[in-house]
């Protein structure tokens, strides 16, 4: 479907519309993440790129374009802070209920793409266990509640020493950290994580004064 949609309508920058080009010079507006570089139970948190109009755009189009468009706008930014070198890629999964109705789980197409650039295996490691609330919805206290225990272990084969999961986006980490609790209640020794965009946190500070 998606190399259909490319060739039914010619990119156009994601922002501002301007043609040929899915993010144009103008438009490209990264910013440097400045924010935690660990989190409980996780190692080492590699972001790409601040959380910033640029990103969210660029986030939001995955879905309708597909990475297959969006991977040279994405690639180059996840290249720059991906640095793991014996690592398997575990991706976060959508409960199975959201993934029929979304029909895409941004964390896998992520993933699949770091795998690919990086020959790095994936293994499907995790499983949401309930279907969570939508975390936006919650205040920070309930969201973490809400995450408690939210994944459990497939059974699928040996539980690799370091593993390096993988989101698209991270806001206040919770997601990740219930992830990395569960593979580190597990056997795996080490979790690193590596997420698109995450706001930093002077912005965050900012939005909630
Ligand atoms: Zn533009």
């Amino acid at each position: 479907m998606q190399w259909i949609r490319a060739a039914v309508f010619p990119p156009k920058c994601v922002i501002c519309g301007a043609e040929a080009v899915l993010l144009c010079h103008n438009c490209r507006r990264w910013e440097d993440y400045r924010g935690e570089k660990a989190l409980p139970y996780i190692e080492e948190l590699q972001v790409a790129v601040a959380y910033n109009d640029t990103a969210k755009a660029v986030v939001e189009h995955l879905k309708y374009y597909g990475m297959q468009q969006m991977r040279g706008v994405i690639l180059p930014q996840i290249e720059g802070v991906f640095k793991n070198k014996k690592t398997v890629i575990v991706p976060i999964p959508l409960h199975w209920t959201r993934q029929l109705w979304r029909g895409f789980n941004q964390s896998l197409v992520l993933s699949e793409v770091i795998a690919e650039t990086t020959h790095m295996p994936i293994q499907h490691l995790l499983q949401r266990k309930k279907r969570t609330k939508q975390q936006a919805k919650l205040s920070r206290k309930l969201r973490r509640k809400n995450l408690e225990n939210a994944f459990c272990m497939r059974k699928n084969g040996d539980i690799p020493s370091s593993v390096t999961i993988v989101d698209d986006v991270c806001a206040t980490g919770e997601t990740l950290i219930s992830a990395a609790k569960t593979l580190k209640e597990a056997g795996v020794k080490e979790v690193r994580a590596i997420v698109f965009a995450r706001p930093n946190l002077l912005d965050t500070a900012a939005r909630s004064d």
